[in-house]
């Protein structure tokens, strides 16, 4: 007789292992394409996500296992799918939904930055080291779904004389401001000056939503839900979203 496995997905979808219990040694606290953390069981119910079928004495048939959209168990989707359907909203809904758009671009950063790595013939690439190229690079994506973009450039108290640069998008009314952590920039401060910008923030006359994208990818915020939940706020006419990528180190 056989036996149903669940399988191991991303956040983003990506399949880590359609053998969870079979071959618990394929498992992976986080996406090794995308960073993102991995599910193998329904958020709202516990179904586990349906996996391969093993079938004693028969290996690998070799047909992989599909990636659902859809809990089996409960019905809802699944957090890859969603997104998928948040997009399709924002991009053809009535009104770009910003807030989304950039949320998704922020969601696929590290994948991108990774993709970047790989040039034909080893040629020159954007390799992204300190906060610039991520706020370069950054700026470059917006434009799939921004024409308005303005660099805001100013001079954060806490940054001894340096300066940093965010972008408003006018017409949408959004700040996205960019963070990238390093040994010296872990989550204390990160949060520390995060405070700082949003209240700056706050009183600025074009900002109605800001957008706080924190580039972590050697994992030096520890607690990146808990960080996320604890600055995200939502006013009647203000609202602050910090997005911490990758998560699940
Ligand atoms: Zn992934
Ligand atoms: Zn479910």
């Amino acid at each position: 007789m056989g036996q149903q496995d669940a399988q191991q997905v991303c956040l983003n979808g990506h399949q880590i292992t359609d053998s969870y219990h079979y071959s618990p040694n394929f498992r992976m606290k986080c996406c090794s394409q995308c960073g993102a953390e991995t599910i193998h069981q329904c958020q709202s119910c516990q179904t586990e996500i349906r996996g391969d079928y093993h079938v004693e004495g028969f290996f690998g048939f070799g047909d992989s296992t599909p990636v659902p959209s859809n809990c089996e168990g409960c019905g809802a989707l699944f957090p890859w799918a969603k997104k998928q359907q948040d997009l399709t909203v924002a991009t053809t809904g009535p009104r770009q939904d910003g807030f989304k758009l950039i949320e998704h671009i922020c969601s696929r950063f590290h994948l991108v930055t990774k993709q970047l790595r790989t040039r034909y013939a080893d040629r020159g690439s954007l390799i992204v080291v300190d906060e610039y190229d991520v706020q370069d690079l950054l700026h470059g994506l917006l434009r799939i779904h921004f024409d308005d973009i303005r660099p805001e450039e100013w001079t954060p108290s806490y940054a001894g004389g340096s300066s940093r640069v965010d972008f408003l998008l006018k017409d949408e009314q959004i700040i996205v401001e960019v963070k990238k952590t390093r040994e010296s920039l872990r989550a204390k401060h990160v949060g520390e000056q995060l405070i700082v910008d949003i209240a700056r923030y706050r009183a600025h006359p074009d900002c109605k939503n800001l957008i706080c994208f924190v580039y972590d990818p050697d994992g030096w915020v520890a607690n990146p839900h808990g960080l996320e939940s604890d600055l995200n706020r939502k006013d009647e006419d203000f609202e602050v979203k910090v997005l911490i990528v990758p998560k699940g180190h």
